[in-house]
């Protein structure tokens, strides 16, 4: 030990994610490094350290504490006090401190990392083709916590006494396995077992050998995960495909693939850089990608797409599996349609009994249900789709600090959001609130979040509609506990959002494209432009109202919605137009009928509605079997037009200080170049143009009068690639400041962030 001249103590606070993911060792060695004495400890609201030696060394600590710290740690902040030295003999790692009150950030779950990898794939290894192999620095966090601080005893790995091996990496502070949580090897962990669909064992010397077999052979395996069972099955072969659609119920909306590694995601996709950095990255998700014409993948798993999901294996088991069968497997949510995500064994083979041939478990429990996240690069930019495995609950951090609020969300996409201090903690996409089940996998993942960043909400936030579920609970709830209740207009909700994950409090013009949200007047809304900020919002323009014929129905059936708006805007479209073969004269007649006299015909406003109708109008799509799903399409017919500038001509109208964008013209036009034997593609790639040039010239007529300068765009209408490139493009060099996506999704997944920041600010209105 050298001499120091002046004895010197820091006292060191440091709050972010900074448990579970080596930072314990990391500072042992950082200060066994720098000569220093003390000791480090987790508890339940921050890593708290106390250095003691030179004065000198304690800065060389200190700088490489913020500057070096282990790759999947968070710092939030580093807080320092000095005090009186304390004549520490060594540094230690003393016992984590579990104190009421206090939270801390919680890891959400990492992909297995390459020196795991390399393990499990080295004959010569303890844990050679173990498939629970984890370390400090990848592995489950979030699905196997039940309470913090997060230690094994909190996890579903307490019923896994590790053996002395295991324990000694446990214990090594400079071993890869310091007190990684969920270490275990063949003799002491979790273990794999081989099911048919009836529960019995299958019996099989090696059971990743007879799974792949399996799927090989055609059949459909669900496979425990992490965050639940998926569904897998051979990617290249159709038949298994139909089969697997055939079962789950689920006729047509794209299924994600995983592939072995990044080489064989280019053999299916074009990979750009940015798109390899996301599919490579700890949170590993599904990154929708341009998907290649000469890929092996059948052509069912995303019918006639121009993306495709991909994702790389994030659990060593994962690894194992594709490995064996060489092949690119589907994985798909283990479930029924829109229902959770199946979680416990028994659980699994009652739901999905019909649905899988085999089960492939295991006995480590998943505490929280996670589907797979899924994600996209535009504009250069990695933006969510659907946020969950691998990044819930990581929180959005916010520009001012929140009360304790809870936001209920929307109907569809549900997910809810936490406040407190500066973060926002938006849960795992939890689904569509149409079932029993979903509503208790919901409330249930609000207790959990409640308990483990120990959250009392003050205030319940839900959206205005009063059919929406998770409405229904907010209002409930405030009833209950005697809460005050507030409900947020959705595309408010939107547009504060987008502010919020930008740091921003606005006022902005908030463009709010989506298909459904519930407007003060009772209307539906959808394709609105608002002045808005974080605490109120004018409407400033928007899409005329146009009927849509049956509602409901006319959403599945977008002929209906096309057929609707012709007839409203008076625009002459014969049984000439090829769209109108599918429509029988009995019911073209009714919807005319329906039409003229306002008979169970809703009016809205919504953006998505118009794409449906367009869709439908150039023979796109009439009819569809996944939401949004003439919208995709109608991108994806514009997808080989790149020259293509032309648009249609649109007007704009001003009623009680409102701007109402009219229809008329654009859908007369549309019906002109049908007529003119314009292609489809190119229809709709004018389509698009159009629509972005809308977008452009409201905010520039909306600037001209508010002074206001920087656009924000929000809605599900914004996952149309096409368009969000197109109007980012013509707002920037309008020299607009624009606010986009991309923790959150821009779809209703979104929603509840925007309801707590509004909750927050809107103190005006006392709503009841
Ligand atoms: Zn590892
Ligand atoms: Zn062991
Ligand atoms: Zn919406």
């Amino acid at each position: 030990m050298s001499k120091t001249p002046v004895l010197s103590l820091v006292h060191i606070s440091v709050r972010g994610v900074v448990q579970g993911v080596g930072f314990r060792p990391f500072v042992y060695q950082l200060a066994a490094g720098h000569n220093l004495r003390g000791w480090v400890r987790n508890t339940s609201e921050d890593v708290k350290i106390e250095v003691e030696g030179d004065a000198r060394n304690i800065e060389g600590f200190l700088r490489g504490l913020r500057e070096e710290p282990p790759p999947l740690a968070r710092i939030e902040d580093i807080a320092v006090t000095a005090g009186r030295p304390a004549g520490y003999a060594k540094f230690e790692i003393r016992e984590s401190l579990a104190e009421a009150g206090k939270y801390q950030l919680v890891s959400p779950d990492i992909a297995t990392c390459p020196d795991c990898l390399r393990e499990i794939f080295d004959p010569a290894d303890r844990r050679y083709h173990y498939p629970f192999t984890n370390c400090t620095n990848c592995g489950p966090r979030f699905t196997i916590i039940a309470d913090i601080p997060y230690d094994r005893p909190n996890t579903t790995m307490k019923k896994f006494t590790m053996c002395p091996e295991c324990q000694q990496e446990y214990d090594n502070p400079l071993d890869r396995r310091f007190h990684a949580q969920p270490n275990a090897c063949p003799a002491c962990g979790p273990r794999l077992e081989l099911l048919d669909a009836s529960g019995k064992v299958v019996p099989c010397d090696d059971i990743i050998a007879e799974t792949a077999r399996l799927v090989t052979e055609g059949k459909i395996v669900s496979v425990k995960g992490l965050g639940g069972f998926l569904l897998a099955g051979d990617a290249t072969n159709e038949k298994a495909i139909d089969l697997l659609r055939a079962r789950k119920n689920r006729p047509a909306k794209p299924f994600a693939i995983m592939v072995s590694s990044l080489d064989e995601a280019r053999r299916h996709c074009q990979v750009s850089r940015a798109e390899e950095t996301l599919l490579a990255s700890p949170g590993s998700p599904i990154v929708l990608m341009k998907w290649k014409g000469d890929s092996s993948i059948a052509k069912g798993v995303a019918p006639g797409l121009e993306y495709l999901g991909l994702m790389l294996p994030y659990t060593p088991l994962h690894h194992l599996l594709l490995r064996e069968t060489g092949l690119p497997l589907v994985m798909t949510s283990g479930n029924l349609s829109e229902e959770p995500i199946a979680r416990d064994n028994d659980e699994a083979l009652r739901r999905l009994g019909n649905i899988a041939d085999f089960f492939l478990v295991h006995n480590r429990d998943i505490y929280a249900r996670y589907d797979d996240s899924v994600m996209i690069v535009e504009a250069d930019i990695p933006r969510s789709v659907r946020r969950a495995r691998g990044f819930a609950p990581h929180p959005i951090r916010l520009n001012y600090r929140s009360q304790q609020i809870l936001g209920c969300g929307a109907e569809e996409k549900n997910t809810f959001c936490l406040t407190r201090d500066n973060y926002a903690f938006v849960s795992q996409h939890i689904g569509d609130m149409e079932n029993l089940e979903t509503l208790e996998h919901f409330i249930s993942t609000v207790q959990l979040y409640e308990k483990l960043f120990r959250i009392e909400p003050e205030i319940i936030a839900g959206d205005m509609h009063p059919e929406y579920l998770p409405t229904k609970y907010a209002r409930s709830l405030a009833a209950k506990e005697k809460k005050r209740l507030v409900l947020v207009q959705h595309h408010h909700a939107h547009i504060a959002s987008c502010l919020a994950e930008n740091g921003q409090s606005g006022p902005v013009i908030g463009a709010a494209f989506d298909g459904t949200g519930y407007g003060l007047d009772g209307r539906i809304w959808g394709g609105e432009f608002l002045m808005a900020d974080t605490a109120s919002f004018t409407r400033v323009a928007h899409l005329e109202y146009l009927p849509l014929p049956g509602g409901a129905q006319a959403i599945k059936r977008p002929y209906r919605t096309a057929i609707g708006y012709l007839a409203a805007l008076g625009i002459v479209a014969g049984h000439d137009l090829e769209f109108m073969k599918q429509v029988d004269d009995i019911e073209f007649d009714l919807i005319v009928k329906q039409v003229e006299k306002k008979i169970n015909t809703p009016l809205t406003s919504s953006m998505g509605r118009l794409f449906d109708a367009v869709a439908a109008i150039i023979g796109v799509r009439g009819v569809i079997q996944y939401e949004a799903q003439a919208a995709i399409d109608l991108e994806t017919a514009a997808s080989h037009e790149i020259g293509e500038a032309a648009r249609y001509p649109f007007s704009v109208t001003e009623r009680d200080g409102i701007n109402i964008i009219k229809l008329h013209d654009l859908l007369a036009s549309i019906v002109k170049d049908l007529h003119g034997r314009v292609s489809t593609g190119v229809i709709a790639a004018r389509f698009h143009n159009t629509v972005a040039g809308m977008i452009l010239e409201l905010c520039q007529l909306i600037s001209s009068k508010t002074g206001i300068k920087r656009v924000a765009l929000s809605g599900g209408v914004f996952q149309n690639r096409r368009l969000l490139r197109q109007a980012v493009a013509r707002l920037e060099s309008a020299g607009f400041g624009i606010l986009t996506h991309r923790q959150v999704p821009c779809n209703d997944g979104g929603v509840s962030l925007g309801q707590v920041v509004i909750a927050q600010h809107d103190k005006e209105v006392e709503h009841d």
